[in-house]
């Protein structure tokens, strides 16, 4: 098998690099590079879609028809490694990547054409109300109740873990429509505006001294019921559907790539006895075995692209490549500290623009430790480390 990109490829890359390093504002970058990690500041992922769209290019992976560029799985490979790569934050992944998808496969027209620009152009965050308190890995037991009144559904319950939902106008939220069916036939999924009275948002406090997770109240909130998507009931299809496409993207591989160039680079300049760290056996050791790891997920992932025929939701492959990456992505932040030591803890608020600097505070000293922390979460979101552990024995061993 040759992994080497064909010309084309090779021409493709340059053009994104080319069109991101004129598109991409120096502050935005900077505090993706600064703060990021995997994850991105919400204003900024608005304001880059918007930059996005204006070339066409914040939803290439969807259909023509709707919006979307006709490119390969390989160019679009190639599109989101240069834009990570580059630190470009991501586009609001909620619209983009998740309800979007739901919307224009299973959604009505007025639906379509209400959402569906709105998402290409950023014009707002979205939210996803799937998780409650103690029905995350277990969601097909969930409990918020929707109970259709005329024309209106009427929602109440608790969602928790809701990303960004303190700043998204809406929410795409699964809903119990009836208690009386086997679990999975009772869910709906329902687009609620998160401005509707009823609804309380409360940020909850992170370990990395943010607060971009929430709980979402819900107390008899009047949903029109012409934001149910599809048909009352098929709610957990979508969002198997919607969670496939999710899975697809965890193999966190550009992010991996990132950074490990990141650490190579810390070591190739971290000095210790007059050496740089990168010639000391313990971290050459761990840099090199990284750096293995690290391409044969790309490889991988490219053989799964590559393969047109694929069935990628009929397989392991999806939670093969989100164990394999998000470990990945903790085991190189780990690296980062250790790279660093004690300057890993320098910490600045997002606000402080003019903190200072001097050649024994590089650059990349800042924040490092609170990426670090937010990596722990790689392994959580999209489907727990050990929940993935056992798609794997049933759809790989059948055990
Ligand atoms: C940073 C972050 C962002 C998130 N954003 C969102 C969001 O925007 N919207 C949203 O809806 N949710 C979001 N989540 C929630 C996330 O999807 C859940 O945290 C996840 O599904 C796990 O559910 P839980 O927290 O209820 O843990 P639980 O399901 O209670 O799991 C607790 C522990 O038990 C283990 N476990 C559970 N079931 C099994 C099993 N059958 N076999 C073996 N072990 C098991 C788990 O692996 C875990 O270690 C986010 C979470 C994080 C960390």
């Amino acid at each position: 098998m040759d992994f080497q990109f064909d010309d084309n490829l090779v021409e493709f890359r340059q053009m994104v690099r080319e069109a991101v390093k004129q598109d991409l504002p120096a502050d935005i970058r900077e505090g993706q590079r600064r703060f990021g990690g995997n994850q991105s500041d919400p204003h900024d992922s608005l304001t880059w879609t918007k930059i996005l769209a204006k070339r066409g290019w914040s939803v290439p992976h969807w259909p023509v028809e709707y919006g979307g560029q006709n490119w390969s799985p390989m160019q679009l490979f190639v599109f989101q490694d240069e834009l990570t790569r580059a630190f470009a934050p991501d586009t609001c992944w909620g619209g983009t990547h998740m309800c979007g998808p739901v919307i224009y496969t299973f959604g009505s027209e007025a639906q379509k054409e209400r959402f569906l620009p709105a998402i290409i152009n950023g014009d707002f965050y979205w939210a996803q109300g799937f998780s409650e308190p103690g029905n995350g890995s277990d969601l097909a037991n969930l409990r918020t109740s929707a109970t259709r009144k005329g024309d209106v559904y009427v929602v109440n319950g608790q969602k928790i873990w809701t990303s960004c939902a303190w700043m998204a106008e809406w929410g795409f939220f699964l809903v119990r429509t009836d208690p009386t069916v086997k679990p999975q036939r009772g869910i709906s999924f329902l687009l609620i505006n998160m401005k509707s009275p009823g609804i309380t948002v409360r940020r909850i406090p992170q370990i990395n001294g943010e607060a971009e997770l929430c709980e979402v109240f819900l107390d008899n909130v009047e949903v029109p019921v012409e934001n149910m998507v599809g048909e009352e009931g098929a709610g957990w299809t979508y969002a198997k559907f919607l969670l496939d496409h999710e899975r697809t993207t965890s193999s966190f591989i550009y992010f991996n790539k990132r950074d490990l160039r990141i650490a190579q680079d810390i070591a190739a300049n971290q000095m210790l006895d007059g050496v740089p760290l990168s010639k000391h056996p313990r971290f050459q050791g761990r840099l090199a075995q990284l750096e293995a790891e690290v391409t044969a997920l790309e490889w991988s992932v490219l053989r799964v692209l590559a393969n047109e025929q694929f069935q990628y939701n009929e397989t392991a492959a999806a939670s093969v490549l989100k164990v394999a990456g998000s470990r990945l992505q903790q085991t190189i932040s780990e690296l980062h500290l250790d790279l660093l030591g004690a300057q890993s803890i320098r910490q600045f608020p997002f606000e402080v623009h003019d903190r200072p600097n001097s050649p024994l505070w590089p650059d990349v000293t800042e924040n490092a430790n609170q990426r670090a922390l937010i990596q722990r979460a790689s392994t959580i979101y999209g489907g727990t480390m050990q929940v993935q552990k056992n798609i794997i024995a049933k759809l790989a061993f059948d055990l």
